[in-house]
């Protein structure tokens, strides 16, 4: 089975029990603010750089070994560093989270990056809420834009969703957390499971199901995208079932539907290019490169660019906010 873990943790906060010494070369660089938000093993707090008087973010993550096995240490590091090389080379694109810097020591790793100041597209959104077909063409166009050009690098994101897209004004997004991606060199495909479980594709399901499957490459990204577009026009997943491995069999068979009311005021277009990114065959699922192209994402030509998220203030999207923001550990079935 697949296990599920809350990545979020109120009571712990490793980041405060770094010696001076050990964050000497961030410290005297950096002054640190607030929280931001956590992931599964890092804390993401504000900072203020102390030459230039710019706000950044630090993601510090923990890689000592005193509450850790060795071997999880080990794989946060390589995580982080691969993060951050893989950043490095997608720096110049602004759909992407730029990184402005980094330090490590034996203890902890400080990957700086640009602010989003909004936070998460996530928390811009609840249940009850949905996008208009109007704001969310100009999201998924962000979207699409920085996925075609990791793609053209042959870079796979492997963990696109709503928490990993930041927001930095009510115009721009960015996609953030790079934890996952990998470079698939040409031809070659992936099979280790990584991702969350409503956002995964049916072929990387099926790798875990079966020893035979062919593995999964770049389209698995757009996969995640259809989940997203869906999510923003409906205000819900499009593939849920309290029981994962029901809803993990739910999505291998492609299982969705337009069903309620709020479908029928969405247009044709819009739901032709969910199909075509929620496409069980790879060989049919649409690019992103030909997602710009596509009937729905025509009208943004004319249009000013101008994005607002609405805002919601209810309690209800913090609830489902921790509800969904889980992280997948592999297992195989
Ligand atoms: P993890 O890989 O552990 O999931 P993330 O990179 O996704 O870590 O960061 C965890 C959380 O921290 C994000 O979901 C977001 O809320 C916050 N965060 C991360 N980067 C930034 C940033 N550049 N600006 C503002 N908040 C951020
Ligand atoms: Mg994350």
């Amino acid at each position: 089975g697949v296990l599920v873990v809350d990545t979020d943790h109120e009571d712990s906060d490793d980041s405060q029990h770094y010696s001076h010494q050990e964050e000497q070369g961030f410290n005297a660089a950096y002054e640190s603010k607030e929280v931001l938000g956590r992931g599964l093993a890092s804390t993401v707090r504000r900072c203020i750089e102390k030459g230039s008087g710019q706000h950044f973010a630090v993601k510090i993550v923990d890689v000592s070994t005193e509450k850790q096995s060795e071997n999880e240490a080990k794989r946060l590091l390589e995580e982080t560093i691969s993060e951050v090389a893989i950043l490095r080379q997608l720096i110049g694109h602004p759909s992407i989270i730029k990184i402005h810097d980094f330090y490590q020591t034996p203890s902890f790793l400080f990957a700086v990056f640009e602010m989003a100041p909004k936070g998460e597209l996530f928390d811009q959104l609840n249940a009850t809420v949905t996008v208009s077909e109007k704001k969310a063409r100009r999201l998924m166009k962000q979207l699409f834009d920085g996925v075609e050009y990791m793609h053209a690098r042959h870079i796979v994101h492997r963990d696109l969703k709503l928490e990993n897209i930041l927001c930095i004004d009510d115009e721009r997004i960015v996609i953030s957390d790079f934890g996952f991606a990998t470079r698939i060199p040409p031809g070659q495909k992936l099979r280790d499971l990584c991702g969350t479980p409503g956002y995964l594709a049916p072929e990387t399901i099926r790798c875990q199901m079966y020893d035979n499957a062919e593995g999964y490459s770049l389209e698995v990204d757009e996969w995640a995208l259809g989940v997203i577009m869906y999510t923003l026009l409906a205000g819900y997943a499009p593939f849920y079932h309290r029981k994962q491995l029901m809803m993990l069999r739910i999505i291998q068979q492609g299982k969705y539907e337009f069903r309620n009311e709020q479908w029928n005021n969405i247009t044709g277009e819009a739901k032709n290019l969910i199909a075509q990114l929620l496409q069980v065959d790879v060989t049919k699922r649409i690019s992103s490169k030909e997602c710009l192209a596509h009937e729905w994402m025509i009208p943004i030509a004319q249009q000013v660019p101008t994005v607002e998220i609405e805002k919601v203030k209810d309690q209800s999207g913090e609830r489902a906010r921790k509800r969904f923001k889980t992280a997948i550990i592999w297992v195989r079935f």
